[in-house]
């Protein structure tokens, strides 16, 4: 595995699923970790627990990524206290799941703004910072449901189409600039997020994807680390699967 040893990595959603697996990887790999999270802080605690041999190159932060004035913040914190961002994982991410007809729509709201406009807020601060530093890498967790759509969840299948949809405009503004951007879209992972699954749907699920299981964290960092690495250099504007052939 690469070495991020004098790289600062910024992970929104650390502290549990997809997140913790990226993070944790990063911190494997020498990396200084900045790593936010909601509001669950006994996930929190038990990061930084089981973290402890790496205490000194790590922070938590309780950061709500749609909230504009957290998201400010957190840059001012991270500008005074590293001196340069190299990574943004924009990983945080919510489901409300609804048939679109029954669908509140503080539901649709409430995931576009943590999924989406989340992404945005998180992507618009740290390219500043990367800009200044001529380098930067940024990857979006997105999802298969961007382009498959899933019964029930248009929310969170617009709002995963709008993060791939910003990374390739993004990608190409910033392209000269050293800085790259892209998405890892993981297909069934299992981690919280899809813990209120029935039985027989994660059957019908499991029978969708050609490999018959679902993916674990470790594999969707793996991907992530790939795209975060110097060795990406020439990879923008897209988009890996991590899906078992969905
Ligand atoms: P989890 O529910 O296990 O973890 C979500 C993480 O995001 C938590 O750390 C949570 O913090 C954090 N979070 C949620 N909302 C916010 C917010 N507003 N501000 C800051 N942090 C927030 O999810 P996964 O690990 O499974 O999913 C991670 C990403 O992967 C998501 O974007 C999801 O859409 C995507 N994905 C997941 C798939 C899966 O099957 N699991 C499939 C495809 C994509 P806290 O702990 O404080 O609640």
């Amino acid at each position: 595995m690469e070495s991020f040893a004098t790289q600062t990595i910024l992970v929104s959603g650390a502290t549990r699923g997809i997140g913790k697996a990226v993070a944790e990887a990063f911190l494997r790999a020498g990396a200084t970790l900045i790593g936010i999270y909601a509001g669950n802080n006994d996930a929190a605690s038990r990061f930084a627990e089981e973290n402890q041999a790496y205490a000194d190159r790590f922070s938590l932060h309780r950061c709500n990524v749609a909230d504009e004035q957290e998201v400010g913040k957190l840059f001012t914190w991270i500008e005074e206290n590293h001196q340069a961002l190299d990574v943004l994982v924009n990983n945080a991410g919510i489901r409300r799941d609804a048939l679109l007809a029954m669908m509140r729509t503080t539901h649709w709201q409430e995931v576009l703004d943590t999924n989406l406009t989340g992404s945005f807020l998180m992507a618009r601060a740290a390219v500043l910072l990367m800009l200044k530093n001529r380098y930067g890498r940024i990857i979006n967790i997105t999802s298969p449901v961007a382009h498959l759509g899933f019964p029930g969840q248009a929310n969170y299948a617009a709002s995963k189409a709008g993060q791939m949809a910003m990374t390739r405009s993004l990608a190409r503004e910033v392209a000269r600039k050293k800085i790259t951007v892209n998405c890892v879209s993981p297909g069934f992972i299992a981690t919280d997020f899809i813990a209120d699954l029935a039985e027989e749907q994660v059957a019908a699920y499991k029978k969708m994807v050609p490999m018959r299981r679902f993916g674990t964290p470790a594999e969707v960092a793996q991907a992530v680390l790939f795209l975060a690495s110097p060795g990406a250099s020439y990879i923008t504007g897209t988009t890996l699967d991590v899906h078992g052939g969905l």
